[in-house]
This record gives C-alpha cells, sequence and structure tokens, in this order.
C-alpha cells in the first residue's frame, strides 16, 4: 500500500469529531493590527497576553522565532493551554498542535528523550501534495476491448475533443480502468482522473440535444467544456513526522497509531524519514509545516530534558514550543538548584515570557456562555449566572465541567432548558476541589482508623 493510501486511511478513522475542552477556539481573536478584540474566535478577555501572543504570530509568520520558544506562567485555569491553541489555529487550519503534560514523559514505557522526541515529531506537520492529472470533453470515439460484463464495461479507447481544441485527444489504452456504473456512449461529456483511471460522467453534449440524439428526459446536457484539455489538480493533504514515523516502523505498523502502543522508534527510521521528506521538499511534492507544542507544568522537566529541549530548538524542523507554568522560583529536577520557574539559565534565556492573569466574574460569566454554544446546551440566564458565581468561587474547568453534567440532568427530567435547579443538583452531587478536600480533613479521624 502506497504511503499515501495508509495515510490516508488515518485521517479517515481520525476525522471523528469531539467536543474538546478548547474546541471553542478558532484563533488569538485579533484585529489586523495584532489588537485582541474583546470576545473574538472563542477568546475571551486575557487582553495583554493575546496581545503579545499575536506579536509572537506576526515574529513566526516573518521567520523570527528560530532559536526560540515561549513560556506562558499563570495560575491554573487561566487559558494558558487555550491561547497556545489559539495560536496553532492563526498559524492555519493545517497547523499541527500537539499538547502534553510534562510529567506525562515520566510515565510513558519509553526514555524521556523518546518521549520528549515524538511529542516534537507529532508537531511537525509535512504537507503532501498530489498531483493529478483531470482531463475532460467530450466523448467522440470508443473502442470497447471486452464486452459489457456484469460488473461494468472495460473500456480500450477513449477519444476525446473539447470545443477549443480540434484535435482529438486519444487517451490511449492504460488510462482506463473501468466504468462500473455507466456505460459511456458517444456525446457524453466526461472527466477523467489519469492517476487513476476513473471515468465521471458529467452528462451529455448539448450538441447531442441539437442532433436529436436525445434517450431521456432526465440528461443532463452541458456545453462540452473548452479552454484546455487538461487540467492540474492539487491533493494535499498533512501527516504529521511522528504518524510518517510509525507508519513505517516495521516493528509496529501503522495499526499502532489507534492502539496507542507504539514504544520506542528506531533512530534510522527517523533519519530515513528526514530524508524523504528532503527528497519530497526538493522535489515540490511536500512542503513542511512547524507545528505547535504546548508543554504544561513545564517545572515537572528534569535537566536532561531541558539539554534536550536546548538542543532541538536548533534543527531546522523545530515546531513553535510553547511551555506553560504556575511555579515561581523552584528546584530545576534532577538538580539541588533553585531557578526562576524551575528552568536552566540557558534556556531561560531563550524565552519570550507572557504571563496570564486571573479571570474576573464578566469574562467567567462570557466563558461560559461560549461552552455553552459550544456543547448546544441552552441554559436559563439566572442558571448561567449561578454557573458563573461557582466558577467564581471555585474555578473555571470546575464550572465548565458541570455544564455537560447539567444538561444530562436536564434531559433525564425531560427539560429543554438548563435550570437552576440542574446547576444546583450537580454541584451537590459532584464537589469541587476545595468541598472535597474539606470533607476528607472533617472526616479524617473516621478514614484513619
Ligand atoms: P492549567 O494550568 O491547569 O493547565 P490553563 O491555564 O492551561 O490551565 P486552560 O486549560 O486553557 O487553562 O483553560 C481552562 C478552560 O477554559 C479551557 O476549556 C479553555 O478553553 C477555557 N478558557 C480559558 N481561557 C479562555 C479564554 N480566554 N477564552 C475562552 N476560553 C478560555
Amino acid at each position: 500500500m502506497s504511503i499515501s493510501n495508509k495515510i490516508n486511511e488515518i485521517k479517515d478513522l481520525t476525522r471523528i469529531e469531539r467536543i474538546g475542552a478548547h474546541s471553542h477556539i478558532t484563533g488569538l481573536g485579533i484585529d489586523d493590527t495584532l489588537e485582541p478584540r474583546e470576545v473574538s474566535q472563542g477568546m475571551v478577555g486575557q487582553i495583554a497576553a493575546r496581545k503579545a501572543a499575536g506579536i509572537i504570530l506576526q515574529m513566526i509568520k516573518e521567520g523570527k522565532i528560530a532559536g526560540r520558544a515561549i513560556l506562558i506562567g499563570g495560575e491554573p485555569g487561566t487559558g494558558k493551554t487555550a491561547i497556545a491553541m489559539g495560536l496553532a489555529k492563526s498559524l492555519g487550519k493545517q497547523t499541527p498542535f500537539t499538547a502534553i503534560a510534562a510529567s506525562e514523559i515520566f510515565s510513558l514505557e519509553m526514555s524521556k528523550t523518546e518521549a520528549l522526541t515524538q511529542a516534537f515529531r507529532k508537531s511537525i506537520g509535512v504537507k503532501i501534495k498530489e498531483e493529478t492529472e483531470i482531463i475532460q470533453g467530450e466523448v467522440v470515439d470508443i473502442q470497447i476491448d471486452r464486452p459489457s460484463t456484469g460488473a461494468g464495461v472495460k473500456v480500450g479507447k477513449l477519444t476525446l475533443k473539447t470545443t477549443s481544441m480540434d484535435a482529438m485527444y486519444d487517451l490511449g489504452n492504460k488510462m482506463i480502468e473501468s466504468l462500473t456504473k455507466e456505460k459511456v456512449q458517444n456525446g457524453d461529456i466526461v472527466r477523467i482522473d489519469k492517476a487513476t483511471g476513473k471515468v465521471t460522467k458529467l452528462g451529455r453534449s448539448i450538441s447531442r440535444l441539437r442532433e436529436h440524439e436525445v434517450s431521456g428526459n432526465k440528461v443532463n446536457f452541458i456545453e462540452c467544456p473548452d479552454g484546455e484539455i487538461q487540467q492540474r489538480r492539487e491533493d494535499e493533504h498533512t501527516v504529521s513526522l511522528h504518524e510518517i514515523d510509525v507508519i513505517n516502523s516495521r516493528a509496529q505498523g501503522f495499526f499502532a497509531l489507534f492502539a496507542g502502543d507504539i514504544g520506542e522508534i528506531k533512530s534510522e527510521v527517523r533519519e530515513q524519514i528526514n530524508q524523504k521528506v528532503a527528497e519530497w521538499k526538493e522535489e515540490g511534492k511536500a512542503e513542511i509545516v512547524p507545528g505547535v507544542l504546548f508543554i504544561d507544568e513545564v517545572h515537572m522537566l528534569d535537566i536532561e530534558c531541558f539539554s534536550f529541549l536546548n538542543r532541538a530548538l536548533e534543527d531546522d524542523m523545530a515546531p513553535i514550543l510553547i511551555m506553560a507554568t504556575n511555579r515561581g522560583n523552584t528546584t530545576i529536577r534532577g538538580t539541588d538548584y533553585k531557578a526562576p520557574h524551575g528552568i536552566p539559565l540557558d534556556l531561560l534565556d531563550r524565552l519570550l515570557i507572557i504571563s496570564t492573569t486571573p479571570y474576573t466574574e464578566k469574562d467567567i460569566h462570557k466563558i461560559l456562555k461560549i461552552r455553552c454554544d459550544e456543547e448546544d446546551v441552552d441554559i436559563q440566564e439566572e442558571a448561567l449566572t449561578l454557573l458563573t458565581k461557582i466558577g467564581v468561587e471555585t474555578s473555571l474547568r470546575y464550572s465548565i465541567h458541570l455544564i455537560t453534567s447539567a444538561s444530562l440532568v436536564c434531559a433525564k427530567r425531560k427539560g429543554t432548558q438548563v435550570s437552576v435547579d440542574d446547576i444546583k443538583k450537580v454541584y451537590d452531587l459532584f464537589v469541587d476541589v476545595k468541598r472535597s478536600v474539606k470533607y476528607l480533613k472533617d472526616y479524617q479521624d473516621e478514614f484513619l482508623y
């Protein structure tokens, strides 16, 4: 199976629409002058951070980001991931975005550097261009190799013409595989994909109408295409370097992508792939699309991982690295030294730092409203107000979680709009962190018998 067929299979299997935590975010919500709009592209508030991210976006577009990375500092739930996602989306629909938590690096069944390498390669897209030649015209001659069978007609030779070309265009034998659906007749306007040999009937030629060669009323009569008899159509799809690695890693095969059981990929495989991709690039068949790699709670990485990052940032194919932390001065893991955000100074030196600030009640209200719309949840205004209060007192993320559960409670009572009671019910059913800790503290004696 060719690589592009395998890739198409992957794409089909992964094209399942899902409402993720950040699915409402479609960009940074900034205008042409890089000024953030109050509410735009799913983004709310956090103006200073979004403005800074907008400038970074500009630097990326102008190719001025190489060797640097971004650090977003701020409390949990202040939109660090959301901003990284917004930036990736602003770079284009096809831009890969990978989000990991630093602690994941240590929990996978592979070395830390392998896990980081995979994360990097997941964030580098390869836009593969496939060129196919499309030929359109009116059928003026058919030579049938084999008689019609139940399965269809094998056509040996089709001759097409267009209005602008007097000369007939003989497609030759090899281009036409089979015509399974309709039999092609003289006077049909067809489109032929030269790569696959697929013939699509577009209709009947208008000239035939004049000649009264009409065999039914439902025939679609169209002008014979003019202009070029051949057209080029470019199909494009983007896959990540990691996907190409896995597909070509003989030990695992591409099903590993879905089983999640990828393991370590040999460096020779990666080298071959880099070479191949470089060749494709040279031949104009592929383009590298640097994506965004977001590493949350980056202070959890250790000194070896930081050295890896330093080196990886120098690579030609490096993605945009965005890290996030909510720590101030802390020990760099694997050493006895303390450093700002637990990040070694040589890496800190390369960073552009953005900070996020806690949300106001108004912002939380707007974000919750957007989330309700995203999840198709109809909510009463008073219920939204209560949910906002809960968000202010507990956390934005907790109140976002309550939307889904409250809508299920609402559906169960056959309601159409989430009410204050629905919110109250789920607030009692699912405790937030503060209440959960308090509950355990209050009953500690009973738990510790
Ligand atoms: P943590 O430090 O815990 O990882 P975080 O700072 O990355 O948190 P997010 O996960 O980005 O926070 O935010 C929590 C939720 O709120 C997400 O669903 C996110 O999409 C949404 N959100 C956060 N900030 C905004 C914003 N400014 N506009 C719209 N949605 C937002």
